[in-house]
């Protein structure tokens, strides 16, 4: 029997349904591809990851083109030109940063490292506003009329979004001083007091520390923030990546390297790293002189995980926001009330004037 014949081009296949043959898509939470139209549903072989993959980052880096890369579709938004993973069943899609519909003659091909694992979508798209509703109630200082009237606009959009994930062992020798604060009386007569005073002695010494998973995001148009913000990410449920769970969605391509990726990576580290030295040198007070760290041991893998973005109207202005689509944390862009917030300052204005008129009146 013949093997597969040749690499597919990835993200590009189609699954049709066994039944009607119409374009099957991914439902979320559960293990099978659905049919919309007679609600056939397929199942998807899950790959269990029994030990995660890392890549080695030396090797990709001196030797990229030629490791574990694939063609791969990439059609780019006429408008304001965010890159997705081509898929078929992205024919009718819009762009989900501008909503410009996607014109499948603007696909091209391109070699790109493969994500290695996946978070598949588990909250549906149509609990979304559900979310959105909980995520406007507690919104401080948000209008009231936004509480009653918040309507999602039909731009919904499920995205895989990359990310690089770094790990690496690190080794710092460092040299500081650590203070030690005392207390000593001065002054004399009315103005006798005392006072704390730090005492430096100088040190030096080694930390170690290894590194896992240090996640650098690598969309082109969601910042970086914003998927801190909605973290949380269960990566212990990771699948392989299997192109049925990207079914139905967009994916974006990296638009960050993985070298700018690593140098992002290293400065997360690098904050680590100093928060151990002074923990390592103890005593009241820190300071860092000098340090030198060796870094070995650098592994990396391409990740994609599941946002939903969308919109709403408040007003006549677009707020945009974006929804963890494992936990349904929130983020976004909101209105503020200004009569809400005058309403505070005034408010608090009033309640230090109280005090104060309560405090003489003593
Ligand atoms: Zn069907
Ligand atoms: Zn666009």
């Amino acid at each position: 029997m013949e093997k597969e014949i040749e690499e597919k081009r990835s993200g590009s296949e189609t699954y049709q349904c066994m039944n009607c043959g119409a374009a099957l898509k991914y439902k979320p939470g559960t293990n099978f591809l659905h049919c919309d139209y007679c609600g056939t549903d397929t199942p998807i072989q899950v790959k269990k990851v029994e030990e995660v993959q890392e890549l080695d980052f030396e090797k990709y880096a001196q030797n990229f083109e030629k490791l574990n890369t694939k063609a791969t579709k990439i059609i780019s938004c006429r408008k304001c030109g965010a890159e997705s993973t081509f898929n078929e069943s992205v024919k009718s899609a819009i762009c989900p940063y501008c909503t410009t519909p996607l014109i499948e003659s603007d696909a091209r091909e391109e070699r790109l490292i493969q994500p290695s694992y996946l978070l598949p979508f588990k909250i549906e798209g149509r609990d979304t506003p559900k979310y959105l509703k909980t995520w406007i109630k507690r919104l401080w200082f948000a209008p009231n009329k936004l509480k009653k009237q918040a309507l999602l606009t039909n731009q919904l959009q499920g995205v895989y979004i990359p990310c690089w994930t770094y790990d690496a062992q690190t080794e710092t020798d460092y040299s500081g001083q650590k203070g030690i604060n005392y207390t000593t009386t001065i002054g004399s007569g009315k103005n006798r007091r005392t006072v704390t005073r730090t005492r430096w002695y100088y040190c030096d010494g080694h930390v170690s520390l290894f590194f896992d998973d240090v996640m650098v995001p690598a969309s082109g148009m969601i910042a970086s923030d914003v998927m801190y913000k909605i973290n949380n990410w269960d990566t212990m449920n990771m699948v392989e990546t299997d192109n049925r769970f990207l079914s139905g969605f967009l994916t974006e391509k990296y638009v960050m390297n993985m070298n700018d990726g690593y140098k992002k990576a290293k400065q997360i580290m690098n904050q680590e790293i100093d928060y151990a030295i002074r923990k390592d040198i103890g005593g009241d007070h820190q300071r860092i002189t000098a340090q030198k760290t060796e870094v070995s041991e650098i592994k990396f893998k391409l990740i994609l995980l599941p946002v939903y973005m969308s919109a709403y109207l408040y007003k006549n202005k677009l707020y945009h926001f974006f929804l963890n689509a494992r936990t349904g944390r929130i983020t976004g862009d909101r209105p503020y009330s200004t009569a809400k917030i005058a309403f505070a300052i005034i408010a608090g204005i009033a309640a230090l004037a109280l005090f104060i008129w309560l405090l003489n009146a003593q």
